[in-house]
């Protein structure tokens, strides 16, 4: 018969018919994926102890509506969408503290396989399997006292007519993982499919792959948002021909007011490629007010960006709106990097997150896109100028510079537009 196995991490999965979706390629997400949701879980532990002790020590009767009071929280994570088993098994069998996993799939032979594979790698103590839509399994799990603590969606294109459920389904601190692999509406092949799914406008711009991410976060955002909940990015990948978002959810009314100032329209030139951004919105504290948490919404200070660009009186073309707030948490990647670094043997892909994660840990986390060298300089048809004077020639100026993980030709800087035109006619 057509019977293949695959071993990847801990797990073996048999593949009992081709219908069943399988991706080689995705391995590197997979081991990243194990790393986050360890440390992830750690913390989330440790989060609501201190939440109960806290309670604990106000001598609160009122319950805590998610865990019963209990200060041992259930740790459940969804994979919703989870074909042969394979992340799943992974997940229980590399996971130190993974006790209960959901492997979900809408179709019966994917779920037939997904038994066979559980059986096969003695894993049927930790995960049980679901036959259902995602969507509706997740609704499901609305209630605090049954929501998920963690909640994986990986599916064919695109993740977004998952999210309403799944921003609804998932605990008080708990991590959203997302994949995406349209890549080409992301990216902005076609701007207005992207608007459809995604409520954003893409644009074609060499720094798409870290504007795809910022589409992808303003997107889960946007659904948490009206379940007063939001989003606290903690990683944001873009590898190969897909992205991959690590964010927790929250809830509180209060944060979501500050969402329009985490957001911004992308102005893109066309003449000399130029990217400014225009907030959304912002808040600041209302002097007025004791209570810190009643902020005063404000326009942006900044008049709106017209319709020419002041460096080379080109058109604009308008994207968004994209997430302009960090898209990482330094420290949480700082230990995941750590991690993967001491526990080596355990990852086939572990030299590459080292890679990755060493470029992400640098980024400039408060720094949105980036220009790539090479399109710079092919505006003004010169010859490409080494990175490392580029670079030196910024920190000199005073800016700060890095590089994004997304691409090998990025320039992340805080200096303005003006000085690297400077600096390239200087060449
Ligand atoms: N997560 C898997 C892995 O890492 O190997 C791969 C998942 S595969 C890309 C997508 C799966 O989603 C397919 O098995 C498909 O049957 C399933 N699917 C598609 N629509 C679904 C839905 N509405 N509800 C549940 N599963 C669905």
């Amino acid at each position: 018969s057509n019977l293949k196995t695959i071993k990847e991490g801990q797990a073996e999965i048999c593949l009992t018919t081709e219908k069943v979706f399988y991706n080689p390629v995705q391995e590197f997400n997979r081991d990243l994926s194990i790393a986050v949701l360890t440390l992830f879980i750690e913390d989330y532990k440790a989060e609501k102890l201190a939440r109960f002790e806290k309670k604990q020590k106000k001598l609160e009767t009122v319950q805590d509506e998610e865990s019963g009071g209990n200060p041992e929280p259930k740790i459940t994570i969804l994979e919703a969408l989870s074909a042969t088993g394979l992340r799943s098994i992974r997940y229980a069998k590399e996971i130190p503290y993974a006790t209960n996993i959901i492997a979900n799939d809408l179709s019966e032979q994917a779920v037939e396989t997904i038994k066979h594979n559980i059986e096969h790698n003695q894993v049927s103590r930790i995960i049980e399997t679901s036959h259902d839509d995602a969507c509706m399994l997740m609704y499901k799990h609305k209630h605090p006292s049954k929501r998920f603590a963690a909640i994986d969606l990986d599916p064919y294109g695109c993740p977004s007519i998952f999210l309403d459920s799944a921003v609804q389904s998932i605990q008080d601190g708990g991590l959203l993982l997302v994949t995406a692999t349209d890549m080409a509406v992301l990216a902005g092949n076609s701007p207005e499919t992207c608007y459809c799914k995604y409520g954003a406008v893409s644009l074609k711009t060499k720094c798409c792959h870290e504007m795809a991410l910022r589409i992808m976060l303003q997107c889960i955002e946007q659904h948490a948002n009206r379940y007063s909940r939001y989003i606290v990015p903690i990683l944001s990948i873009s590898a190969d021909f897909y992205i991959r978002v690590f964010v927790k959810i929250y809830s509180g009314a209060v944060h979501c007011k500050k969402t329009t100032s985490k957001l911004s329209m992308v102005y893109h030139c066309t003449g000399c490629d130029n990217l400014t951004l225009q907030p959304l919105g912002g808040l600041k504290p209302n002097p007025s007010e004791k209570n810190p948490n009643q902020m005063k919404a404000y326009l942006p200070a900044a008049p709106p960006i017209g319709e020419y660009c002041t460096n080379c009186n080109q058109r604009h073309h308008l994207g968004g709106p994209i997430w302009s707030a960090p898209i990482h948490d330094e420290s949480f990647v700082s230990r995941v990097l750590t991690y993967v670094e001491e526990n080596s043997q355990l990852f086939g892909t572990a030299k590459r997150i080292e890679g990755v994660l060493s470029m992400v840990r640098e980024e400039l986390n408060d720094v949105p896109l980036y220009y790539t060298i090479d399109k710079l300089f092919g505006r003004v048809h010169l010859q490409t100028m080494p990175m490392l004077i580029m670079r030196s020639a910024i920190i000199n100026a005073g800016y700060k510079v890095s590089y994004s993980h997304a691409s090998k030709m990025s320039v992340k800087t805080n200096a303005p537009p003006q000085l690297m035109w400077d600096i390239i006619r200087t060449w």
